[in-house]
């Protein structure tokens, strides 16, 4: 297969390429190193099977001929993190929502064969069921949360307007080396194992007893190589989870180390617990990594985090003013 890959070069996208490649796939890689990094890929700089182009999926004269020939394309390119969603919504709208309606242009015009769209479980916002299923309302808290939502929805609508083959896949809370730790205060692992290199507590939100879906990445990529194989399910949203919820302070013990306690953040769930079934009877798809196989693997690889930046508490809380100002 001729696979495209937006946001290849980021977190989540370069272990789909990694995938791809062992598969014996042809790979082309789009991205604009707006959060990506070339070095995620370097371990590939000499595979014929792929090339990397470095442009902004916004920019549809410029990447569409890219998708002449592609069989598949796996959408992973977006903004991610709250806080800049929040100060900076246009950007957001830009990259995840016209950026989204831009790759599915583009894949129209080359009768692509089918479209796997990396959703957000961050459209549930705080939901009333554990776990929670696809069909559950949609409570989006911030822009990031509003633009994937609204991204699935265009795929759907171009899904059944021009006939496309597409898949929404809504990951929850993915974690794996190379999980991205430039710039903004962002996910956990990212947070947490900087504190570790460096002799510092952990940041603990709230009382640690919340939970979340930590799911590892090679069993999102996993998820999706799945998805992308059943021409015959097209149309579909699948949560994409681990199975299970761990708590922040059952982590906290597996990485080892101080704690100290910093405020509850408005908008954020006690849990985050994917129900899994729909992927499970459809694709017949499971995880296969377990939270202490994958803690494990974090810690292997720490090494990655040693120029990540440090967050101290009250770094964090000039960091997520803009959080608590408008989410209170
Ligand atoms: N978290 C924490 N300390 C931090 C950052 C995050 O205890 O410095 C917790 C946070 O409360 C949440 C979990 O880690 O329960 C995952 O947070 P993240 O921002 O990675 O994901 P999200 O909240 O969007 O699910």
């Amino acid at each position: 297969m001729k696979v495209l890959v937006t946001g290849g070069c980021g977190f989540i996208g370069s272990h789909a390429v990694d995938r791809l490649l062992q598969d014996g796939h042809e790979v082309i890689v789009i991205d604009n190193l707006s959060s990506g990094n070339a070095r995620n890929l370097e371990h590939h700089k000499d595979n014929k099977k792929l090339s990397v182009h470095i442009a902004s999926i916004t920019d549809l004269e410029k990447i569409e001929s890219l998708f002449n020939g592609v069989d598949w394309v796996f959408h992973l390119a977006a903004l991610a993190d709250i806080v800049p969603s929040i100060e900076r919504p246009m950007q957001y709208h830009n990259s995840n929502v016209n950026g989204t309606i831009c790759v599915l242009e583009a894949c129209r015009k080359h009768n692509v064969k089918r479209i796997i769209y990396s959703a957000s479980s961050s459209c549930f916002g705080i939901p009333d069921t554990f776990p929670t299923p696809e069909t559950a309302e949609i409570r989006c808290q911030y822009p990031y949360a509003v633009t994937k939502y609204l991204g699935e929805e265009y795929c759907m609508y171009w899904e059944q307007i021009y006939k496309m083959n597409i898949t929404s896949m809504r990951f929850f809370n993915v974690y794996g080396p190379r999980a991205r730790t430039a710039g903004t205060y962002g996910a956990v692992f990212g947070v947490f194992l900087a504190q570790k290199l460096n002799n510092k507590p952990y940041t603990v939100v709230g009382d640690g007893k919340q939970t979340r879906d930590f799911t590892f990445v090679t069993d999102i990529v996993d998820a999706c190589v799945t998805a992308a194989k059943r021409n015959d399910v097209s149309g579909h949203v699948f949560n994409v989870g681990s199975g299970n919820t761990y708590s922040i302070n059952k982590l906290v013990g597996l990485l080892g180390g101080e704690i100290t306690y910093i405020p509850k953040r408005p908008g954020e769930p006690d849990c985050t617990f994917a129900d899994t079934s729909k992927i499970s009877k459809l694709l017949g798809w499971k995880p296969k990594v377990s939270f202490e196989e994958g803690v494990k693997i974090m810690l292997d690889n720490i090494d990655y985090w040693r120029e990540a930046p440090l967050w101290e508490p009250h770094t964090i809380a000039e960091a997520t003013k803009d959080w608590f100002k408008y989410l209170a």
